[in-house]
């Protein structure tokens, strides 16, 4: 058989494997009964098993060095397709075995230290799992890449191609130029919550709301559903089954809505994209950046904005016309916008937040970078959110305990949320002078944006790097200032903020 032939066998048996376990991991987190969950566990060990002897079989690892030696001859997708699965290989061999299997007992461990932690605000009980896993990490980025920096390999899991100069250049734009606006924003007098805000909303009346959305979404119900879930999230196995979870909190309905349409701004990109890429390894969304571009746009660009809200709000008030009755557009508009310092990144509000994220990768690339002693993290981080966000946390539980991602081992997946906002705002530019958008979102004909969405970005899959993707789109590198103009415009308004 050519080589390529099999390439092709190995590829198609892999994604069969990738969906049982991708079936039963949206089983579990949805549906599935407590006791389930041994017996499914040995039955995921075995199939793993299975998948981890296909990709790292000799057939596999002598097919792939023969493609690579006849490069020449594949067009630009076939190359970009076995760059990737060497990638995917060199991740699994480059690292000793008995290295691997202490490390994923040491995250198993790291989970519950954690959680613990968090909850005891013992910061003292994590630092040590924290530094093994630094290390580890560290160590492994040097297997992968001996001669690159290791925070730039960690980055590049994330977000291919992007380094640490770029992600440096971003963060020096909002350093320069958000904090000082939002600074000013945040020594105002603020408002109160609105009282309607904290309302007693049936959680049957949200998911009535959340299904009108997937309508106005124009999410393909033929190719996918929603359901519950205690975090939510997108799930898919191609564009023909795409799923997303969605949860309802009665005391606090903004957030059911709001993550509604952040999720089914991931699904739409799948869902679009096209399926000519389903048996190769350029199926799915690009990259971390480029997909929260598509769900930032939809919950933060169209899903916050007053032209949204002048379409959907007299729906929204005859599902709940009691909560909402004295409620005008003006009052429910200011209040899905409100900005304030926060401590809590998942709760921050569109305009802190990347100020959030920015300390975050600070404090990374430090620990990653430097010699930064684990001890020193938590006065750091205080005292960047007081310099970012005008406050300090009381505690160790609301400052450096507060996120999941160090114990699971992701560093340098935090910067990919604040550029997926940045890259929105970007492509959102060149849609507004491609088609009118603002037209589109008034009269609930959001195909139109969804459209050209498919034709810029959506059909491609992972057929084109996200910084190639996005130069094509746009016509230039990323650009960051058309977040900050973005943020500035729209929060200006709002809070009549005058630029000097
Ligand atoms: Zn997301």
């Amino acid at each position: 058989m050519e080589p390529i032939a099999k390439f092709r066998e190995i590829v198609k048996k892999q994604k069969a494997y990738g969906y049982m376990l991708n079936i039963i991991g949206w089983d579990s987190q949805t549906e599935a009964p407590r006791e389930a969950f041994a017996r499914r566990g040995e039955m995921v060990g075995i199939i793993s098993g299975e998948m981890f002897k296909l990709l790292t079989s000799q057939d596999t690892i002598e097919g792939l060095g023969q493609l690579f030696e006849s490069m020449d001859q594949f067009d630009d997708a076939t190359k970009r397709e076995l760059l990737r699965a060497k990638k995917q290989l060199d991740k699994i061999i480059k690292i000793p075995e008995n290295e691997f299997v202490a490390y994923q007992m040491l995250l198993n461990k790291a989970q519950m230290v954690w959680q613990d932690a968090k909850e005891k605000n013992d910061y003292a009980a994590f630092k040590g799992v924290l530094a093994e896993i630094i290390t580890a990490n560290k160590k492994f980025a040097k297997y992968y890449a001996p001669e690159a920096s290791a925070y730039n390999t960690m980055l590049d899991d994330f977000e291919e191609g992007w380094t640490m100069a770029d992600f440096d250049q971003f963060f020096d734009v909002l350093k320069k130029e958000l904090v000082p606006f939002v600074r000013k924003l945040l020594a105002q007098k603020q408002p109160p919550v609105a009282p309607f805000v904290k309302r007693h909303y049936e959680k049957e009346k949200q998911k009535e709301f959340a299904d009108y959305l997937i309508d106005v979404m124009q999410f393909n119900r033929n190719r996918g559903l929603m359901k519950q879930s205690v975090h939510p999230f997108t799930w898919n196995t191609s564009p023909t089954d795409v799923r997303f979870t969605n949860r309802y909190i009665e005391d606090y309905f903004l957030s059911s809505i709001f993550s509604a349409v952040h999720e089914l701004g991931h699904a739409i990109y799948e869902q679009q994209v096209d399926t000519k890429w389903d048996d190769t390894m350029l199926n799915g969304g690009v990259s971390m950046g480029i997909h929260e571009s598509q769900s930032r746009f939809f919950e933060n660009i169209v899903g916050r904005s007053h032209l949204f809200w002048e379409a959907h709000y007299p729906k929204l008030k005859s599902i709940f016309p009691e909560q909402l009755k004295d409620v005008t557009l003006e009052d429910f508009y200011r209040a899905v916008n409100r900005s304030e310092a926060s401590l809590i990144r998942v709760e921050a509000d569109e305009l802190t937040y990347p100020l959030h994220i920015m300390l975050r990768y600070e404090i990374e690339r430090m620990f990653v970078e430097g010699d930064l002693s684990v001890d020193d993290l938590p006065r750091i981080w205080n005292e960047k959110s007081q310099e970012y966000l005008g406050i300090t946390p009381k505690t160790d539980s609301e400052g450096i305990l507060q996120d999941v991602h160090w114990s699971g081992g992701m560093i340098g997946y935090f910067p990919t949320y604040a550029l997926g906002s940045a890259i929105s705002a970007q492509i959102y530019q060149t849609m507004a002078q491609e088609i009118n958008v603002d037209q589109a979102i008034r009269d609930n004909k959001l195909g139109i944006v969804t459209d050209w969405l498919k034709e810029k970005i959506h059909q491609y899959g992972s057929s084109k790097s996200p910084k190639q993707l996005l130069e094509e789109v746009t016509h230039e590198s990323f650009n960051p200032h058309y977040y900050v103009r973005y943020l500035k415009a729209k929060y200006g308004e709002l809070y009549n903020i005058k630029e000097d």
